[in-house]
């Protein structure tokens, strides 16, 4: 079905390109086409690295405190536009509209984060061992033109979290928005130029994973890639920046766990499992297996059922607690996991159906009765769906929640403060949250253990994906 299209062109030095309306935006919670955007290609991405690689040397040398002056000056003009690209993400990914206008203003939060470090990169001294009389320096050095590849399911605040730092550390950037729902950050690189980022410092091309993503990580004047998405594609785009020995960041995929005791206030904890809904389930870091201590688990199980049955789903448009999931495949996937699970003899406790016939919806489920080993309970099923296990002491749950490939965020639910501690001293994934979940800040640095991802975003830590140490060794004689 199609509405008024509007087309859209990707920004190169501050400019708008349309060179083809090759790509279909459509709304997940209609399924109508409303806008096109171009497939940059070679010939996009090339122009666009070329831009980048133009301003790179006048950025890096660029006066830090102007840097973050500018930086400032978009956080600023992402906050006054941040209700039209929260709309704008809404109709593309199908996120409740408040949550993807606090996603638009969660974008300005970095960029205001990171102006406030562009001059605080700072090297070491180092004392050296030697005979002679050395004085021996470092120096944090920008890498020049970065590669970044956003994902649809948080693009504003995810693009953010990834152009913010790499400016920041004097970095220009080609970033790649997302297939489904690439305009906001689009719009992203419009509204920074107009806030007075210079021309080519950020250029936002788009396109598909293969035609456009895979020429801009392979180009050997791109030095560092920031990849955000799936553990699959994170592989691919290791393999193409092993080419030319390019430095990659990845932020992959991830399989969360909640681990309830017994003593915990299961109040917040049944709060985080309604939570765990938010974005329809699409978030790498949702705590998406819940595991209960098992003397509270059939109370829990109850209560929990009541707390998911509440939750209303709608087009995003209408605020409701959850959206559409971003594709028919993505629901039909989800819808497989399901299945799956009560083929095996899973209890689906609610959901567990389409509960419209426009729109890629999917009911939020709750499933018991699962093996840790079962794909519903191992892999990122990423739609709506949480499955709920018992178990009765903390290292058992500890050993059940690392037995997985992913380790973004795992969250701990209890009383005991001494326990809370030793869980997550215990629990081998990059973020571990205590009696609250989620806990969304620019400075909590954040990353994965294992197949979640290489390297660290956010907080300081983020400055290190962006910066090259070079040592400096001085004869004093
Ligand atoms: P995806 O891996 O399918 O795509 C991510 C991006 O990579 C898109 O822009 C896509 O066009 C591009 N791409 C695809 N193939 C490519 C290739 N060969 N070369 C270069 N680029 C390519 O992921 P998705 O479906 O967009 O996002 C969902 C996934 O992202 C989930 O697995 C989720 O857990 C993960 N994710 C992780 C984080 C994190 O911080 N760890 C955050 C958000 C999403």
């Amino acid at each position: 079905m199609t509405t008024d299209v509007e087309r859209y062109g990707y920004v190169i030095d501050g400019d708008r390109h349309r060179p083809n309306d090759a790509v279909t935006v459509a709304d997940p919670a209609t399924e109508e086409s409303f806008a096109t955007v171009p497939e940059a290609g070679t010939a996009g991405a090339d122009e666009a690295i070329a831009s980048a690689d133009a301003a790179s040397k006048d950025w890096a040398e660029f006066d830090a405190v102007e840097r973050g002056r500018i930086l400032n000056a978009v956080a600023e003009a992402i906050r006054a536009n941040a209700d039209r690209l929260g709309d704008l993400e809404t109709r593309g990914m199908g996120r409740p509209v408040s949550e993807s206008r606090a996603s638009a203003r969660a974008a300005a939060d970095y960029f205001e984060y990171y102006a406030g470090l562009t001059d605080k990169v700072e090297g070491k001294q180092i004392p050296l061992s030697t005979e002679g009389n050395h004085l021996d320096y470092t120096l944090r050095e920008p890498y020049g033109v970065t590669a970044q590849i956003v994902p649809w399911n948080a693009p504003i605040v995810l693009a953010a979290r990834g152009i913010a730092p790499a400016l920041a550390a004097g970095n220009t950037v080609v970033a790649k928005a997302p297939s489904p729902a690439p305009l906001s950050t689009v719009e992203l690189a419009a509204i920074a130029s107009d806030a007075g980022l210079p021309d080519g410092v950020l250029n936002v091309v788009t396109g598909s994973g293969s035609g456009t993503g895979t020429p801009l990580i392979g180009d050997k004047r791109v030095t560092a890639v920031e990849f955000t998405g799936s553990t699959s594609t994170g592989t691919a785009v290791m393999q193409t920046a092993a080419e030319t020995i390019t430095d990659v960041h990845l932020e992959l995929g991830g399989k969360g766990a909640n681990i309830v005791f017994g003593d915990a206030n299961l109040d917040a904890a049944l709060d985080s499992v309604a939570e765990t809904f938010s974005n329809a389930g699409q978030l790498c870091f949702a705590p998406t297996r819940v595991f209960v201590q098992s003397d509270v688990y059939d109370e829990f199980v109850d209560r929990a059922v009541e707390r998911v049955e509440a939750l209303t789903v709608g087009p995003g448009r209408e605020d409701p607690d959850l959206g559409p999931v971003i594709t028919a495949d993505a629901r039909d996937n989800v819808a497989e996991f399901v299945g799956g699970a009560r083929e095996r003899g899973a209890e689906i406790l609610t959901g567990g159906e389409v509960p419209r016939e426009q729109g890629h919806f999917y009911a939020p489920t709750l499933v018991a009765g699962v093996s840790d080993d079962a794909p519903i309970a191992c892999e990122e099923v990423f739609g709506p769906v949480v499955t709920l296990q018992s178990f009765d002491t903390a290292p058992e749950a500890i050993e059940r929640v690392n037995d997985s490939r992913y380790g973004l965020l795992n969250a701990v639910w209890t009383d005991q403060l001494g326990r809370a501690h030793r869980v997550a001293a215990g629990l081998e994934s990059g973020t571990v949250t205590i009696n609250d979940y989620p806990v969304l800040s620019p400075a909590a640095v954040s990353g994965g253990y294992e197949e979640s991802g290489i390297g660290r975003s956010k907080g300081s830590q983020a400055l290190d994906a962006f910066t090259q140490t070079k040592n400096v060794i001085v004869s004093m004689d």
